[in-house]
């Protein structure tokens, strides 16, 4: 099923190797990475209904639609996914060779990894890709991939939102749109 983003094109994203209860400030940080750089969907592995229900509660808030998916098996997420599976890793070949190829599809569902990485996702994946070849983060992998794939900023404001950000040279200002006025 495709993801539900604001993209034209199907974005999903999945998460292997999440650690529920020890590292769900990281797997958030990724979940709200691919929400704000245009994802649908994020397929969690394992599932993880907390941190699940902590995510929809920012995207009331914030708006647009986005949701968690656990994904008892990751296999089966790669395998059903209809369009191509990019595998964020260090070792890949580097991601300024497949963004042409990346633009052109369809649907894109971008794995990322955690403290370990099950060796078969590198031949489940139809791309093993790097964002530089050094190690860093599942969450700068990801961000600097929807950025490239998007080809613009991201979105400021998402429909539906329930409070928004206006940007100020210094200082916060959120405002609440009134229901009518949430778009
Ligand atoms: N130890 C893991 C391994 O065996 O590859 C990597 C751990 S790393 C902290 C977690 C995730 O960050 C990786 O699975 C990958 O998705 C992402 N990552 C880290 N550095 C990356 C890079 N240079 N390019 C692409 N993805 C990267």
């Amino acid at each position: 099923m495709p993801a539900p983003g604001r993209n034209r094109r199907d974005v999903a994203v999945l998460r292997v190797g999440h650690r529920p209860g020890r590292d769900p400030r990281l797997t958030t940080h990724v979940a709200l990475t691919a929400r704000a750089f245009g994802a649908g969907r994020l397929y969690l592995h394992p599932p993880d209904p907390e941190l699940a229900d902590r995510v929809a509660s920012v995207v009331r808030k914030w708006g647009g639609r986005f949701e968690v998916v656990g994904a008892p098996a990751w296999t089966a997420v790669v395998q059903d996914f209809p369009g191509v599976v990019v595998h964020l890793t260090m070792y890949g070949e580097p991601l300024s060779r497949v963004l042409p190829r990346l633009r052109r599809a369809r649907a894109v569902l971008v794995v990322v990894g955690g403290a370990k990485v099950p060796p078969g996702l590198f031949q489940a994946a139809d791309l093993n890709v790097a964002v530089g070849s050094q190690p860093h983060s599942e969450v700068a992998a990801l961000a600097v991939l929807l950025h490239g794939l998007g080809g613009q900023p991201p979105a400021t404001r998402f429909r539906g939102a329930e409070q928004r950000i206006v940007p100020q040279t210094r200082g916060k200002r959120v405002v609440s749109p009134s229901r009518r006025h949430r778009r």
